[in-house]
């Protein structure tokens, strides 16, 4: 019944799968109908985040995500994509587009787990900046879990159409403050704010674009040759091909290899909102970014692309939507072909899994899929046994590394309001850290009755305490702890720490010895006084 290699690996070479990363506000929402509107998935931008309805479709799963405006969690989105040129080329041959997936990264401010566990999902990131903000605390942060994953970056420089900083100022700052080169494969003609086109860097032509109403269609584009653009736009063309020059004098011209090797990175200038740059993006998403490849096992053995189907769960959801109450897990395929139905083996408990539930999602809608390949999305319904990292296989048995968990900063206790919930609770607790809602500590002073919670972002006590509520009808009370920071420790070192002010050690359910400080300084203290204790780092990304 499975297709055989030669299908996979031609379905795999046709597809692209990446998140974009950005800070709140710097335009993801309105870049991914820009996406979804050159994808001809849409006629219209504003169809999916209208102007009054912002954010409305994109799994808004919660109520108090509903009343926030905000996505507590992910979608993938997944479109078909002809380059340019290409559709109506050799119509007897068996041209296929390519397959783009969108892995949607959580947009609001707060930071949470999810979003480092999306990042495991993709083979690229788009990192989106504001053209006027430059860097932004949020695309730091997820531009480091990049570097760590090894994941190749395209940076795009949004909102051109309104006044900003230079492309050199901007440039500057990326290669200052994350190291990254940037490499623009265009440079915008017109200073931001007057956003004419892009001079092409690679073929010296110049991309002149005219508005639509409204932006709501994909902007007419004329290409011109260098002659032609420096009689249309006189200094500002002349201007675009002097920063080009010097960019070229210093060495930042794109090159496949540095980029694949995460040492630099394409750039590309737009407006999302004028559909400016976005069809540039997509071919340069198609040229540049790697298909998926294969994985390693946990025994550092490669599952190829072309294996028998694996696949890993990289996120878990439930209550996603009051019309479907269920618990919904994501996973990207790693190899082989996928069929809706094919009961497949859950190597964490290696029993059965069915999968006649499997979904494809888009917003609001779930549509079925019925066969998908290495670097798809598919959602599956009812998955109660699956959590985050675990692996999914058919064919030769394959277990993959887990996704590890990630050094959390923010600390409170849990605890029911009334005693008589005391069972629920625990079973809620129990719930909710398996889908890894949240990391639970527990040590023997506390007891069981008031766990620690820890996050990477303060959003996901919240999401415990609404679903707590919501699905398990228990009221509970939540405390801060006077906690920041946390570091691994070992049996040896916890007595010692222990007797220290300012710091406690607990055991996280992977059982992991965890010591948390008050502060960085009451830590550097420590570390000074008792240089022998182990007090390791927790890193950003699978620790
Ligand atoms: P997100 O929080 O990153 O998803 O950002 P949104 O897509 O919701 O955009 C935030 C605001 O910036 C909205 O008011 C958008 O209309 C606006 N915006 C997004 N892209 C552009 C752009 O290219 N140019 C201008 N002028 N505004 C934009």
């Amino acid at each position: 019944m499975s297709s055989s290699p030669d299908t996979v690996a031609r379905e795999v070479r046709r597809r692209r799968t990446f998140a974009i990363i950005s800070h709140p506000d710097a335009g993801k929402s309105t870049m991914t109908e820009a996406l979804a509107l050159h994808a001809r998935m849409i006629s219209e931008a504003g169809a999916v985040h209208g102007k009054a309805g912002r954010k409305a479709t994109v799994s808004d799963w919660m109520e108090m995500e509903k009343a926030r405006g905000i996505s507590v969690s992910s979608t993938a989105l997944q479109f078909n994509y002809t380059p340019t040129g290409l559709a109506n080329e050799d119509p007897g041959s068996d041209f296929e587009p390519n397959v783009i997936n969108l892995v949607d990264t959580p947009g609001h401010a707060d930071f949470s787990e999810d979003t480092y566990r999306v990042l495991t999902a993709v083979d690229a990131a788009v990192m989106l900046i504001d053209a006027a903000k430059g860097l932004e605390p949020q695309t730091l942060k997820l531009f480091q879990v990049c570097r760590h994953r090894g994941i190749p970056v395209i940076t795009v420089v949004n909102k051109w159409d309104r006044p900003g900083q230079t492309p050199l100022e901007l440039i500057d700052e990326i290669a200052e403050r994350i190291g990254l080169t940037p490499t623009p494969l265009y440079v915008p003609v017109g200073i931001a704010g007057d956003f004419r086109g892009l001079l092409d860097r690679r073929s010296g032509k110049y991309v002149k674009f005219s508005r639509t109403a409204g932006g709501a269609k994909i902007a007419p584009e004329e290409l011109l040759d260098a002659e032609q653009a420096a009689a249309a736009e006189g200094d500002a063309w002349t201007a675009a091909v002097e920063e080009s020059e010097l960019l070229s004098e210093m060495g930042q011209d794109h090159d496949q290899e540095l980029f694949l090797a995460g040492e630099t990175s394409p750039m590309i200038f737009t407006s999302a909102m004028l559909n400016f740059g976005v069809r540039q993006l997509l071919e340069a998403l198609v040229e540049l970014a790697p298909p998926p490849a294969g994985r390693e096992d946990v025994d550092g053995k490669v599952r190829e692309v072309t294996d028998p189907f694996a696949a890993v769960v990289f996120k878990v959801q439930a209550g996603m939507d009051s019309s479907h109450r269920d618990r919904l897990a994501y996973m990207r395929i790693v190899s082989g072909e996928f069929e809706r139905g094919m009961v497949v083996t859950h190597a964490q408990t290696d029993r059965p899994f069915a999968t006649k539930y499997a979904q494809a999602v888009f917003g609001r809608d779930r549509s079925t899929v019925d066969t998908a390949y290495p670097g798809d999305v598919v959602g599956l319904v009812n998955a109660t046994a699956l959590a985050p990292g675990d692996t999914l296989y058919d064919g030769p048995r394959v277990e993959f590394p887990p996704i590890g968990s990630f050094a959390p900063e923010h600390f409170a206790t849990l605890r029911a309001r009334s005693a008589g919930k005391y069972k629920q609770f625990r079973k809620a607790m129990d719930q909710l850290e398996s889908e890894g809602v949240v990391q639970v500590l527990r040590n023997d002073t506390r007891g069981d009755a008031s766990p620690v919670l820890a996050a990477v972002g303060p959003m996901q006590f919240e999401v415990v305490t609404a679903r707590m509520l919501a699905e398990f009808t228990v009221e509970t009370d939540l405390e801060p702890l006077g906690y920041s920071l946390a570091r691994r420790t070992d049996d040896d070192s916890s007595p010692e720490l222990d007797r220290q002010r300012g710091v406690e050690v607990f055991t996280r359910t992977d059982g992991a010895l965890l010591a948390l400080f008050s502060d960085k300084w009451r830590l550097q203290y420590i570390e000074k006084e008792h240089p022998d204790l182990t007090l390791e780092p927790l890193v950003a990304a699978a620790d």
